[in-house]
């Protein structure tokens, strides 16, 4: 029987913001028990399968997220979906709060003809493909043209960028699937462009990752000549204070821009261009772009086309211009912002905030900031939700929490995955990995995942016995 003072809390998504609302769940002071509830069999979310298998440093942030697992409090549900297994308002029934941070799961459409060509592909499928996430492991890239180009200026696009250019020899040692390797092994591209619709004041990266590129062995990074000449505006807003890092990017491409070319590989920078048509003969042969020119106050500025265009022939176009977030089943979506509509974490249906029920990260504010950011975030929603307690105390009879889910989740069939499960997963992946040279082989299979957990010895998975479960729930 749970102590009625405690306060049972189902976060739904293990990416950061879901780890990170645990934090501060567990540091409130308060007596919580926290259900971490994933689709996925392994926990970890973005940081597994968005960060890019060369930026390993970055991943090290799932050691602070294991440490939170290993809170007792804290319990990991993995391979469990809402909207099909459970239903928000059952998880309502359960828990004296739901917090969603599903993350924006979906990209942004350039919305031009041609733009579902074989060979134009968007951005989340590439980066899920190259660190095997289930859901994108099928699909297929030919990089076998000459040229590939990737639409936006944003650390995405640099992702991309790097991951094609650096190719097997310097990405085999890390934790990128084997099937990616096996493609870039093959691959035939020399030049990279990178297309932005605004200047070069208006990069979205950071200094840290732009840099990157001039550092890549066989590659030239090239900008057209003139294009690093600014308009008024642009050169207001570099020499403001909160322009620092556009200002120290706008630096780097003058520097590269004066070196002389030594290799027959390039990235080329690209500015005022927005895609207009992509073309070809069942797949892509050539990109449309019309030329730009800036108009509007320092920092509002926007594209006005001029009337000019210009076409580039390439083979395969990554569409990397933002991710947008879905609708959450059984949740109010805003589908102009592609955010579940909330007041500083709390959700609003109509206007009016939805009882007990809470928002986090990406799917709260948008797509925007890097995995920190999401900590600042998750304590604003959790923050919300304390102020939320502090005005209703507990009814005497409290949720059951945990062991009510169990049971539902149980009658269903559906096999739950835990922490521990993931630990064996993490192993044998560790395992594999080191038997070809790499950090870490992944596991793409969700049925292998769920193999692999249920075959550590002596140990069985919560609903072993039972068969592999239809979805319950109309998604
Ligand atoms: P982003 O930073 O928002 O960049 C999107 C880019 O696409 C911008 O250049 C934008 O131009 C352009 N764009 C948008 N709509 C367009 C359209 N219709 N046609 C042409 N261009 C268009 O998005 P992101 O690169 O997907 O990154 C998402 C978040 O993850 C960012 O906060 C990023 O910093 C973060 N991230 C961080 C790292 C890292 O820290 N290493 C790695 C990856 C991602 P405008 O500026 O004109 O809108």
């Amino acid at each position: 029987m749970q102590a009625s003072t405690q306060r049972q809390v189902a976060i739904v998504g293990s990416g950061p913001s879901g780890f990170y609302a645990a934090e501060a769940l567990l540091a409130s002071g308060l007596d919580v028990a926290i259900d971490l509830i994933e689709r996925l069999p392994v926990p970890f979310g973005l940081v597994r399968y968005g960060v890019a298998p060369d930026h390993q440093k970055l991943k090290e942030v799932t050691r602070v997220f294991t440490a939170l697992a290993n809170d007792s409090r804290l319990r990991f549900m993995g391979h469990v979906t809402v909207g099909r297994d459970v239903s928000v308002n059952e998880l309502l029934e359960c828990y004296d709060a739901v917090i969603v941070a599903c993350g924006a799961n979906s990209d942004r459409r350039m919305r031009v003809p041609g733009e579902e060509l074989a060979g134009s592909h968007p951005a989340s499928d590439f980066v899920g493909w190259y660190n095997a996430h289930p859901d994108h492991a099928a699909h297929v890239f030919d990089l076998s043209g000459n040229t590939a180009t990737i639409v936006g200026h944003g650390n995405v696009a640099i992702d991309i960028c790097r991951i094609l250019a650096k190719g097997p020899t310097l990405l085999g040692s890390t934790d990128i699937a084997a099937h990616a390797l096996e493609t870039l092994a093959r691959s035939e591209i020399h030049h990279i462009h990178l297309i932005g619709r605004r200047g070069p004041a208006q990069m979205k990266f950071t200094a840290k990752e732009l840099r990157e590129l001039g550092t890549l062995p066989g590659w030239d990074v090239v900008v057209e000549p003139g294009a690093l000449v600014l308009d008024t505006a642009s050169a207001y807003e570099l020499a403001q204070p909160q322009s620092a890092v556009a200002a120290r990017n706008v630096q780097f491409l003058r520097e590269m821009s004066q070196r002389p070319r030594s290799n027959n590989r390039t990235i080329e920078f690209r500015f005022l261009r927005s895609p207009v048509e992509l073309t070809g003969n069942g797949s892509v042969e050539r990109l449309v772009l019309d030329k730009n020119m800036l108009s509007g106050e320092p920092f509002k500025q926007h594209t006005v086309a001029t009337g000019e265009t210009e076409t580039i022939a390439t083979s395969t176009v990554f569409r990397s211009i933002g991710y947008a977030g879905v609708p959450f089943p059984g949740l109010p979506f805003d589908a102009s912002s592609g955010v579940i509509p909330n007041l500083q974490g709390r959700v609003l249906d109509n206007g009016a905030p939805q009882a007990r029920t809470y928002v986090t990260g990406w799917i709260k504010r948008g797509p925007t900031g890097i995995i920190g950011t999401n900590r600042a975030d998750s304590i604003e929603t959790v923050a919300s939700l304390l102020t939320d307690w502090a005005a209703h105390p507990l009814a005497a009879d409290g949720r059951e929490g945990h062991a009510a889910l169990r049971a539902l989740l149980s009658q269903r069939g559906i096999r739950v995955t835990s922490f521990d499960d993931w630990r064996t997963i993490d192993e044998e992946e560790i395992r594999r990995g080191k038997a070809r040279g790499q950090i870490r082989a992944k596991i793409v299979d969700i049925d292998e995942l769920l193999d692999v957990a249920v075959r550590k010895p002596g140990k069985t998975l919560a609903s072993d016995n039972a068969s592999i479960p239809q979805p319950y729930l109309q998604p």
